[in-house]
């Protein structure tokens, strides 16, 4: 056999697992055969490994420049604490350059031995540039814009534009413009990111339930953020309507040709209710993808997604992220499938695996050359191990072998 043959008690092509499977790889890691049915000699020709292989999986969100807040923010705070103190640490001098920088190498490497190859990073500002131009992971860069007062949209968007020629400038990767959150970005702001065309949005979604609080009463935890930061509140305060219902329309108008309606990532989904769900899926003509990120949920508001409603209506759109280490202790997508296994135990393995890598790389749009073992693509092996009646153990790790 040319290449590098391996095999596992099971192996997931990106879609499904087939017992004793064998993939061939080249050298540089492209995909040369996937042998769903090996014949003897095939398999006995193939290095084999106990557990499983997969293709390398796609963190679909993530914050690398918050790696050197590790540990700084007390857990189960509720959203609107978290948010305080995490910009009280971004405006504390005391954190140098360096420091900043050596974080993110560490998550960068982390993130590579733990076996993902590509990485949707939210962006504010150029601090993870020099680790971007050497790194061989992936990364989709959104450049992040916030601003509830009306009268900073504009300038908001531009400095957001000038972010994102740079980080264009800089690396290979692509740069997108994308809305913080509902209750941070005024209507005037969201439009002008539309009128961009970006081709994809990540957008944190109902985190927290003081998001929807806001948006459909008017009241809530939310006016202690706005109080906080000595700014007049979001103005769609109590217009009746949950968050997510208030803003989706934004980037699902027709846009104007020859523009196409962007992809949305909608990241938490915390507080996302049912009917919420179904509206979104049946409206709208956009791809939207569902980004679970549970360890940081559990960190932050100590809630859950509702994932059992997300299965039933977007099984295939629905995606995993790690956020960033400020509301997590790892940036491991095994990790997070781990958690979600042990919450709902209903999902089955190849339900994580697909959102984990093929659902991840439709997601950041690198599907061409990630997410499966399809022959041509170079989506990297991983190895996890200690797989017990398909499902993880405490002691499953992901390691890249290919
Ligand atoms: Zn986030």
């Amino acid at each position: 056999m040319k290449g590098r043959a391996f095999t596992a008690d099971e192996v997931f092509d990106g879609w499904q697992l087939w017992p004793h499977a064998v993939v061939v790889v080249d050298e540089q890691g492209y995909i040369l055969q996937f042998i769903a049915h090996p014949d003897d000699r095939q398999r006995r020709e193939a290095v084999y490994f106990p557990g499983l292989l997969c293709p390398g999986f796609i963190n679909v969100h993530c914050h690398t420049e918050l790696s050197y807040l590790k540990d700084r923010i007390p857990r189960r705070t509720g959203l609107v604490d978290f948010i305080l103190k995490l910009m009280e640490m971004r405006n504390d001098q005391a954190f140098s350059c360096d420091v900043k920088q050596q974080a993110i190498s560490l998550a960068d490497q982390q993130m590579q031995q733990e076996g993902i190859v590509a990485v949707g990073d939210i962006v504010n500002t150029l601090d993870s540039l020099p680790i971007k131009q050497s790194t061989p992971l992936h990364y989709h860069h959104f450049v992040e814009c916030m601003g509830v007062p009306e009268t900073l949209a504009q300038q908001r968007l531009s400095q957001a534009l000038k972010l994102a020629a740079e980080w264009k400038t800089h690396t290979v990767f692509p740069a997108t413009l994308t809305p913080h959150a509902p209750y941070s970005v005024s209507d005037t702001l969201l439009s002008y990111i539309a009128s961009q065309h970006p081709s994809l949005i990540s957008m944190h979604n109902q985190e927290s339930e003081a998001e929807n609080a806001w948006f459909v009463f008017g009241h809530g935890p939310m006016q202690r953020l706005y109080d906080s930061l000595g700014i007049a509140p979001h103005a769609a305060a109590g217009c009746g309507i949950t968050s997510l219902r208030h803003v989706l329309p934004f980037f699902t108008m027709p846009p104007s040709p020859p523009a196409t309606p962007p992809s949305l990532i909608l990241v938490h989904n915390t507080f996302t209710p049912e009917t919420d769900i179904a509206w979104a899926v049946t409206e709208f003509q956009n791809p939207i993808y569902w980004c679970l990120c549970p360890k940081a949920n559990l960190y932050i508001e100590g809630r859950l997604p509702p994932v059992k409603a997300l299965m039933a209506y977007a099984s295939d759109m629905i995606v995993i992220g790690t956020d960033s280490l400020a509301s997590n202790d790892t940036l491991s997508i095994l990790e997070e499938m781990k958690c979600l296994q042990q919450h709902f135990p209903f999902i089955e393995l190849e339900s994580l695996l697909r959102w984990a890598t093929w659902n991840g790389a439709r997601a950041l749009h690198c599907e061409s050359w990630l997410g499966s073992f399809t022959p041509g693509k170079r989506p990297g092996v991983v190895h996890i191990s200690a797989i017990d009646h398909r499902r993880f153990s405490a002691s499953s790790n992901a390691r890249r072998i290919a």
